[in-house]
């Protein structure tokens, strides 16, 4: 049977797992894919054990994506530019590294949300790895980006990458009065179950995107938005979107995600 993991910590609550047991029944197939608890410096060793029991592929999570970029013997751009591996696959017994999170998202915005982003301007909340790995796909759609941190010099970093990127504070971003397109909520704030600390006025009637998400239920700033009339999605879509280009990476099949994604908002993991 295929033998696929994913690696990282804490995993035990992860929904990779149930998801390309899914996209695999849907081609017909069984998938042997464990979700393998690993801890930072640790990765090395536990790909060893993994591919010695003929481990073809794996996704990597928090907080390996770094750690697994050094690790590769060869990168895609995108795990080049977002600096951090989601991807991993076995060929010839070289490693190849990707970063499909980026990618996942710009799916899930253009074909899930049908939202074009070409000349939009986007507000993106946090300067952590979800950021990083977003930019570059965003920036590939012809969109302007605006970076918010609450340590300015962190967004001034990202800025620096790219002139179509412009980096606030919070504080600073509070006294601006130009109109962004699309919000997109980075941080981790919502697995907190706190709030950025932004304004309402920039996600009243907007386009809000939360990358994080929960089963059942919207996440905070999900329900926070919408409660100003925004349009409001969490991450479940680029979750799926992400790993369905993982698969198809793996088995070159791109799998179809409209009824997981539907499944999952509505807490189904019947096959977990
Ligand atoms: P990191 O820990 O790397 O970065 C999180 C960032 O959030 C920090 O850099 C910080 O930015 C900001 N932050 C943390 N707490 C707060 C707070 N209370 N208020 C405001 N800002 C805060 O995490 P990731 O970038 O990896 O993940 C970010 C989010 O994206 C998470 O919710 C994660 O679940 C989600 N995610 C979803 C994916 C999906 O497939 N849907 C894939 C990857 C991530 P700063 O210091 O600049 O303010």
């Amino acid at each position: 049977m295929p033998t696929f993991a994913l690696f990282g910590s804490p995993i035990q609550h992860s929904l990779s797992p149930f998801i390309h047991r899914y996209f695999a029944c849907l081609h017909g197939f069984n998938i042997n894919y464990q979700a393998i608890e690993t801890h930072t410096g640790q990765l090395a060793a536990a790909l060893y054990r993994f591919r010695q029991k003929k481990g073809q592929g794996a996704n990597i999570t928090l907080p390996l994506k770094e750690e697994a970029l050094h690790l590769c013997d060869h990168l895609s751009k995108a795990a080049k530019l977002s600096g951090a591996v989601n991807t991993l696959q076995w060929k010839n017994n070289q490693l190849w590294g990707d970063n499909t999170d980026g990618e996942g998202l710009v799916q899930d915005l253009t074909v899930n949300l049908k939202l074009n982003l070409q000349n939009k301007r986007i507000l993106i909340l946090g300067t952590g790895g979800a950021t990083r790995g977003i930019i570059h796909p965003l920036l590939a759609r012809s969109a302007t980006l605006i970076i918010v941190s609450r340590d300015e010099r962190k967004a001034q970093h990202l800025a620096h990458l790219n002139s179509q990127i412009t980096a606030f504070s919070y504080s600073a971003l509070a006294q601006q009065d130009f109109k962004v397109d699309i919000i997109i909520n980075a941080t981790s704030s919502s697995l907190q179950n706190l709030l950025p600390p932004i304004a309402e006025r920039w996600v009243r009637k907007n386009i809000v995107i939360d990358l994080a998400y929960r089963f059942n239920q919207p996440t905070v700033f999900v329900q926070w938005a919408v409660n100003y009339q925004a349009n409001a999605w969490d991450g479940i879509g680029m979750l799926v979107e992400q790993a369905a280009l993982s698969f198809q990476k793996w088995f070159q099949i791109k799998p179809n995600t409209r009824s997981l994604i539907e499944k999952l908002r509505q807490g189904d993991t019947i096959l977990a």
